[in-house]
């Protein structure tokens, strides 16, 4: 049980990180300098299926005689090599890779057990090369083989290539057994013990549905018989669910979400496992009668119980027994199966009705609290199906392209442009339909929503919803995260206030779902989610130690409930993430494009301890004055002309926009508009793009900026603009000996903007963030630094938070929130200490760390000093889970407002002006 995901693999894309090659014993080596050209070289072997264009051996690799892979037009090409492995051995694999043209080229190391089934665990386990240089570049990852793991498998993956120059060679692959641990992270730092005293009023059950989302701690409850390698004794039958009721409700939980009724299309129990929950559906109505029971264990305990639900995935048998429900690809006519199931869609009248008459008759009959119901949008390239064309048609008045057209996934195409926000507005309609038909038979019955891969560059287009929508359709919304969050934790961060950002539209709770596999882990994570002040979904199959290790956990949480509910994001700096944006404007100029954007800007601001939060489309279509000070919207491409309006109006009532390239300068259908919609308050009009890159100079020290001048990395695209009469140049960008605007600063009303006419965003952000497109910055240049300061300077003077903390140490992660729960408000500030969790400068961590504040203060004989502006605050107290119950803090009043000294603090405190 020693072996956690957080030792499991160790990724380094940097060549200076890298170890001589030759370091321990090599188990493999290829060079391919036997292979013919053109074969694929024994012992490798293609996976089946996808479309894998052009591969076989070449002539030439990285070294003098050494031979490679080459890999062009394929969509998908996976090229295997397995390896027997025993439990704790250590492993280094290590390739080069050179890369013409698109697609994305990984190293990967996949886990199989004795029963031939991959091992499915949370940690990183793939290393993309960087794209776009042409030249050869080194991966290598190092692994640590898990228990019950027999056989590694080293995988080159080659994607998203489109035409036959675009090409990936792999060379001088090798698999290295390490002689020393110079490869293998430091060990965790033991997490400390949460101790927490439980009052008999803390833990109040048979509260209504609201309270228990307002205060959630949710148990996950399959009903299958066993979960990956984890051999479960019994599956929770009707019979044995009084007493796993009981066994949660001690734990500290107040809800389940069960899976246990997942397809309620399937009528027998003749067919094959289905995949996600196995044994775990009953045909129907066989499930009504077991969820029912199920209801009746958990409702006797005081617990509110969820159902997890699929709509539109169904069992492979549907495609014989009902082939027109299926989904039809757009492009190609055919059905589309997805994750192993076929999809039915929800446009098929025959379907739709079934399916709801069904929904009906599981709520009525079971007396569930509320569903959570999974794949309720069209998905990828559907559906092109007769119901969806006609009702396309009916709605736009546009007919569909037909199947084979070249229409689909290009956004320059304005029929697609309009699909695809059809194709939201089905989501929409149907998940109100799910909804309604709940509370005919419970009145408060909810919805849970969740956003899931929101790191998969063209997810928030091919799944067919957004984050608002999900957030606008859910009671409370939460997040699916992916391994690689845990490691680049800033990265989650930004993401949790993407799910905030949506969800305080409704009642602001929020969570997030994953596995934990050692305690160590679990509680960093669970830090991570009190900085957002998120709530956990708690999965039920965790190993047993772990499910009376997270007990304390959930009473703490139990005890400080009130603190976990109402709070709505309070900093004065808004960054701004715009699903319409993203989805109809797929490749703003430069290469970072879609959420990246965001991901730098907001990671940047976690850095350096400045307190944000997000704002979607749903806050850009209302006022934004009072939303915050600063609001950051660069590359905001989209924008519809009430939009503009609110940001005019912002920017007049004293805030900062802090804006560049072509923010505004499409409508909100994505078409060109002539200039700026927000020219007048940019100060300068649109005059041309310029894709070239471009160095910025700033001569003249601004306040604003820190003071700070001098020339920057180039930027990457630019847009040349007039300024006008009020528009001050503060830099200007030289282009091929050219010289043009390059930072235009224009008040306006009683506020002001700041326009960079360039890319801003590839200059800071954190390259090395796995699991997301890098921008193609020289291999071992880091960020911008010169840049880093001049934004994080123009945001922190500008927003001038209502939140100043003195002698802070760098890396502590400040987040701050306005509290409004039932008869409490207030405001509290949330310290995280982050400074174990920074390599180098980057938010990212290889083992858990937490080195002791004190001594990392800037001046040692002082304490952290936190003062509220416009507080009328009378107390402070400070919770956290370093030390039991709450500590009052001396309080002292200033013209300002108020403030309080901290000495120091452990690994995470909450801090409450009430
Ligand atoms: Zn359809």
């Amino acid at each position: 049980m020693r072996f956690n995901a957080l030792s499991i693999v160790v990724v380094c894309l940097l060549a200076q990180l890298c170890p001589a090659a030759d370091q321990g014993e090599t188990i493999r080596r290829f060079d391919f300098a036997d292979c013919p050209a053109g074969e694929i070289p024994q012992g490798w072997s293609l996976r089946q299926g996808g479309d894998r264009g052009q591969v076989g051996v070449h002539e030439i690799g990285y070294a003098e005689g050494w031979k490679s892979i080459r890999v062009s037009a394929a969509k998908a090409c996976y090229l295997e090599y397995s390896l027997p492995v025993k439990p704790g051995e250590t492993y280094r694999v290590e390739a080069f890779c050179r890369q013409v043209g698109l697609g994305s080229s990984t190293i990967q190391i996949n886990w199989h057990m004795a029963n031939g089934r991959l091992y499915n665990y949370d940690g990183l386990n793939s290393s993309r090369f960087r794209p776009f240089d042409k030249r050869w570049n080194r991966a290598f990852l190092v692994a640590v083989v898990p228990r019950n793991v027999v056989n590694m498998k080293l995988v080159l993956c080659v994607e998203n290539q489109k035409i036959n120059t675009d090409t990936v060679w792999f060379s001088g692959i090798s698999i290295v057994k390490p002689t020393s641990e110079l490869y293998a992270p430091a060990p965790d730092q033991p997490a400390p013990l949460v101790e927490v005293d439980l009052d008999s009023g803390d833990y109040n059950l048979f509260t209504s549905n609201l309270e228990t989302l307002h205060t959630l701690r949710m148990a996950c409850v399959n009903h299958s018989d066993n979960v990956m390698d984890e051999p479960i004794a019994e599956w929770v039958t009707p019979a044995s669910a009084p007493r796993y009721a009981k066994f949660l409700r001690d734990s500290g939980f107040n809800a389940v979400l069960t899976n246990g009724q997942r397809y309620l299309m399937s009528d027998s129990k003749d067919h094959k496992p289905y995949p996600d929950v196995l044994k775990g559906s009953l045909p129907f109505p066989e499930l009504v009668e077991n969820a029912a029971a199920f209801v009746k264990a958990f409702h006797d305990e005081g617990l509110k119980v969820y159902l997890h639900l699929t709509a539109c995935a169904a069992p492979m048998e549907m495609r014989e027994k009902r082939p027109d429900w299926m989904t039809v690809c757009v492009t190609d006519g055919r059905t589309k199966t997805i994750w192993g199931l076929q999809w039915l869609c929800f446009n098929n009248p025959e379907f739709r009705k079934e399916y709801l008459r069904r929904l009906g008759v599981l709520v009525e009959q079971s007396k569930c609290d509320g569903l959570m119901v999974d794949e309720t949008s069209l998905m990828y390239e559907t559906c092109g199906c007769g119901h969806c064309r006609d009702k396309f048609k009916r709605d736009t008045g546009i007919t569909m392209p037909p199947e084979g057209q070249a229409w689909y996934r290009d956004l320059s195409n304005a029929v697609y442009r309009r699909y695809l926000q059809w194709r939201l507005k089905q989501y929409m309609d149907f998940n109100t339909e799910i909804l309604a038909n709940l509370r005919k038979h419970r009145p408060d019955g909810v919805l849970l929503s969740y956003y899931a891969v929101p790191h998969i560059p063209t997810a928030w287009v091919d799944h067919g919803i957004s984050n608002e929508l999900s957030a606008t359709v859910g009671s409370t919304h939460g997040l699916e995260t992916i391994v690689n969050y845990d490691k680049y934790w800033t990265l989650y961060i930004a993401n949790m206030k993407l799910i905030r950002s949506a969800a305080e539209h409704g009642i602001a709770s929020i969570f997030a779902t994953r596995s934990d596999h050692s305690y160590n882990q679990m509680y960093y994570r669970w830090l991570l989610d009190l900085t957002q002040v998120s709530h956990r979904y708690w999965h039920w199959y965790v190993p047993e130690a772990m499910k009376r290790a997270r007990v304390p956990l959930l009473h703490w949480e139990t005890k400080n409930k009130n603190l976990l509910a109402g709070m709505y994001g309070g900093a004065d700096t808004a960054v701004v993430i715009s699903t319409r944006n993203n989805n109809l404007h797929r490749r703003p100029l430069g290469s970072i494009n879609l959420q990246n954007s965001y991901f730098a800007v907001g990671e940047t601001l976690t850095a350096a301890s400045i307190p944000w939060k997000a704002v979607g489309d749903l806050d850009l279509d209302k006022p934004l004055t009072g939303k915050c000070k600063t609001l950051v919207a660069l590359n905001l491409s989209l924008m519809s002309d009430a939009q503009a309006q609110n940001i005019r109006q912002f920017v007049a009532d004293g805030g900062t926009l802090i804006a560049a390239l072509d923010t505004s300068l499409y409508d909100e259908h994505g078409d060109r508009r002539r200039n700026f919609a927000l020219a007048d308050v940019l100060g300068c009009d649109f005059e041309a793009i310029v894709e070239q890159d471009g160095l910025l100079t700033i001569n003249q020290p601004q306040r604003f900026l820190g003071g700070i001048t001098g020339e920057f990395s180039s930027y990457e695209a630019s847009v040349r603009v007039k300024p006008r009469y009020d528009g001050k140049v503060w830099g200007t960008i030289n282009v091929d000996g050219r010289s043009m605007p390059g930072v235009v600063h224009n008040k306006f009303g009683k506020g002001q903007a700041v326009y960079f006419a360039g890319h801003v965003e590839p200059l800071i952000y954190f390259n090395e963030l796995h699991a997301i497109t890098v921008t193609p910055r020289p291999e071992g240049q880091s960020r911008d630094m010169a840049m880093v300061n001049l934004f994080t300077n123009l945001v922190k003077n500008t927003a001038e938070d209502r939140v100043q903390i003195d002698n802070l140490p760098a890396c502590v992660v400040v987040e701050t929130y306005r509290h409004d729960y039932n008869d409490k408000q207030g405001f509290m500030v949330c310290l995280f200490n982050g400074t174990g969790f920074f390599t180098e400068g980057r938010p990212q961590k290889e083992s858990i760390s937490y080195p002791d504040i004190r001594s990392q203060l800037p001046d040692k004989d002082k304490p952290i000093v936190i003062r509220l502006a416009d507080s009328t605050a009378t107390r402070v107290f400070a919770v956290s889970p370093d030390f039991r119950g709450r500590t009052e803090l001396e309080m002292q009043r200033t013209d300002a407002g108020v403030s309080v000294k901290l000495p120091t603090f452990g690994n995470l405190i909450m801090i409450y002006f009430e």
